[in-house]
């Protein structure tokens, strides 16, 4: 059997039960498994602190010297244990909550140790809570370098004594094995001469037991390289797949229906970027190709308006059109927008969503296959098995991070021919997330907003200041304008956010008399957010305050005012969004930052991009770089279907740039990857698809 592939269970230290956590906690199973469990850092261990020298409250510290006292105090649960640890000159407290007797037992008066850990200050003194201890005089011979790994665990893991130290135990003997065995390469060579890459062998030596940095560096680079070149290859492969297999409608003419409206019931004229845009579109609907794209554009920038003509290209070449939104808000507004545009046209357009009535339920599904229908505007309704299409061509999704992949599919199953597909999304991407996440999507990007748009003003102020805000609000609302408060429900059950929710919202009542004040929360029945939000679009009520429900989407143009409740707790994106929902009328606007007066430096920094930029994607870029690509928005709520190892998304651009440049190559020169250099490359493929990556996600 293949050196990779034999059980963890046989390895040095490890057995069945240890074996079991592993795979439960880990999913490793394998010797290869464990290969590709990386470090997430390093640790110098050859350097060694003074007391003296420590300052910093977080880094990992190593000292020299010797227990000159020990003191227990507490009883029972409460019981611990000091040791008073001497490097000659300074002192410092080793302190343990558990495990005292044997401690006792095992470390002795005036020996020399070297003693790593973590140190925190405690009331002035320092103190390091259980550290790793070990006699200096074995510590030099088992020290295989100056860098030590640190490897992820978990809770469980820990119980089990399945530590970081212990993981490296069970890797030491299995390197060992590889300084004398090589692995079967699974790059192309012609790749790393080219990028002077090392070898697979020497690169997992050196992820776990560095030879030095360079050794280090270089293992990383070609780890990172290996792993976003097979993401690319496999999303290349995809895309070819799909090319061969589905053939795309040939939406041949631009005709009537698209020219009249363009010409005459158009009520502005695109932006360049709009225009651009539906040139690029045109050429997908024409080339024979189905469609994939993902139409990118930051709040307010007119994608809907995108979506509408190409729809119309959809109808003059005789087919039917969907579009589908995440909200029955949205698809409303949708339907009334699109309805209203169209109103001079002979085109039918119906509104489908949960609280359609039976009775015209029915004529709409009758209609729509017939064929008679030829925009059908709604929410996941329209997923509904008894939904079915004479001919849908073309699929519109608004913002997509909210339906699944799944549901996605669904929609293409309803026709015999996959139908064009287009998913429109307000939050930016980054390139590298959008080259990755939806790397198998053609991309189209509206980077200009209409002329007229005054920029929004934001301000970042603190709590303290909020009765100042409150003269602001009526100044604004004396104007006309109406305003949004938003609150931070980061769980609908938090307790205390309510309360913040319903505190808030008493104070402003409170303050403003006079008039009515609408609220909408995730906990309220459907009927009763959907008249609350409708009273604020009618501008029947002035403020609404709300939770991040109102953050997709909605569209009231007279409301100038987005004041954000403990914006500290919003994500970057998250904060980008919901200031969108205002700036859409012809006034000045505004969004107001509250925060905390006592900030993390990450937080402070998210408060001085907003107040800096109203650019979606300088923001987008941005929060890559605070929050890496696990957290980042949008991701998250889609979920990344595989986690990244070793790349990371925020920092390796350019590896990922060549990486795609390679894989495309590789699949546009030898599409079934049988050269006899490739033929690893499909291994590899498959055996990643084994792992359960969730490929079919991506697309
Ligand atoms: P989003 O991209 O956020 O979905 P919308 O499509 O809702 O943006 O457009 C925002 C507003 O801008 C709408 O009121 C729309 O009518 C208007 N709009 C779109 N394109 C233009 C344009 N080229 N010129 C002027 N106004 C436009
Ligand atoms: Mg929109």
């Amino acid at each position: 059997m293949n050196f990779l592939d034999q059980d963890i269970k046989f390895c040095t230290g490890v057995g069945a039960k240890r074996a079991d956590t592993l795979f439960k906690e880990l999913e490793i199973a394998t010797i290869g498994d464990i290969l590709r469990h990386y470090p997430y850092r390093y640790i110098d261990r050859s350097k060694f602190y003074t007391i003296q020298e420590i300052y910093n409250d977080n880094t990992y510290v190593q000292i020299k010297g010797r227990i000159v006292h020990w003191k227990k105090t507490g009883e029972g649960r409460k019981q611990r244990l000091t040791a008073l640890f001497s490097d000659g000159k300074h002192t410092i407290e080793l302190v343990f909550f558990q495990g005292i007797k044997f401690i006792l037992e095992k470390y002795k008066l005036g020996v020399e140790y070297v003693v790593f850990g973590k140190p925190t200050r405690f009331n002035r003194t320092l103190n390091i809570v259980h550290p790793e201890m070990e006699l200096a005089t074995t510590f030099s011979s088992n020290q295989l370098s100056g860098l030590q790994p640190f490897y992820h665990t978990t809770d469980r893991m820990k119980k089990a004594y399945l530590n970081t130290k212990a993981i490296q135990k069970i890797i030491a003997p299995i390197v060992k094995t590889l300084r004398n065995n090589s692995l079967q390469e699974t790059l192309p060579r012609e790749i790393l001469e080219k990028y002077h890459l090392i070898n697979l062998t020497e690169s997992l030596i050196n992820i776990h037991f560095p030879e030095n940095t360079e050794k280090l560096n270089q293992a990383r680079i070609r780890l990172k390289f290996e792993e976003l070149f097979y993401i690319q290859l496999n999303i290349f492969k995809q895309i070819d797949w799909r090319d061969k297999h589905f053939k795309g409608f040939v939406f041949s003419q631009i005709g009537n229906v698209f020219n009249t409206f363009y010409h005459n019931y158009l009520p502005f004229d695109l932006t360049n970027a709009q225009k651009r845009v539906l040139k690029e579109i045109r050429a997908d609907l024409k080339s024979g190709r189905q469609m994939n794209r993902l139409l990118q554009g930051d709040v307010g920038s007119g994608k809907t308006v995108v979506a509408l003509l190409s729809m119309l290209m959809a109808i003059d070449n005789q087919y039917q059109t969907c579009l589908m939104a995440p909200t029955e808000i949205l698809a409303t507004q949708h339907f009334e927008t699109i309805a209203n545009l169209l109103k001079e046209m002979h085109l039918s357009v119906a509104l489908l969503t949960g609280s359609t009535k039976q009775k015209e339920r029915k004529e709409i599904h009758k209609q729509l296959e017939e064929g008679t229908l030829n925009i059908i505007i709604g929410t996941h309704a329209l997923l509904e098995d008894t939904v079915k299409f004479h001919n849908l061509g073309l699929v519109v999704i608004d913002e997509q991070h909210r339906f699944g992949v799944a549901q996605r599919s669904k929609l293409w199953g309803k026709n015999t021919q996959v139908p064009h597909i287009m998913v429109m999304t307000a939050t930016p991407i980054p390139r590298t997330l959008a080259m990755t996440l939806y790397g198998d999507l053609d991309v189209s990007v509206i980077d200009e907003l209409p002329p007229g748009r005054k920029p929004i003003e934001t301000y970042h102020y603190f709590d303290t200041k909020r009765n100042a805000l409150l003269g602001f609000m009526a100044k604004q609302i004396r104007q006309g304008r109406q305003i949004y408060v938003v609150y931070p429900l980061i769980q609908e059950s938090e307790k205390l956010d309510y309360q913040n929710l319903e505190s808030g919202y008493a104070y402003l009542k409170e303050f403003f008399t006079d008039m009515e004040i609408g609220i909408v929360h995730g906990k309220m029945k459907a009927d009763e957010k959907e008249k609350n939000m409708q009273k604020f679009v009618s501008g029947e009520t002035k403020i609404l305050v709300a939770t991040t429900v109102i953050e997709v989407g909605v569209n009231v143009p007279n409301a100038s005012v987005m004041v954000i409740e403990s914006a500290e707790r919003f994500g970057l994106s998250q904060l980008h969004q919901l200031r969108g929902r205002v700036g859409r009328g012809a006034n000045q606007s505004y969004c107001i930052l509250l925060t905390n007066y006592q900030l993390s430096k990450e937080s402070r920094q998210r408060m001085e991009i907003m107040t800096r930029t109203n650019n979606g994607f300088e923001i987008a870029e941005a929060d890559l770089k605070l929050r890496g690509p696990g957290d980042f928005e949008g991701t998250q709520q889609s979920g990344l279907p595989f986690q990244l190892r070793i790349a990371d998304l925020s920092k390796d651009t350019q590896l990922l740039t060549i990486a795609r440049d390679e894989a495309q190559n590789i699949i546009q020169t030898d599409p079934q990857m049988q050269q006899r250099n490739h033929k690893v490359l499909q291994q590899q493929l498959q055996k990643m698809k084994k792992n359960k990556i969730n490929w079919s996600a991506i697309s």
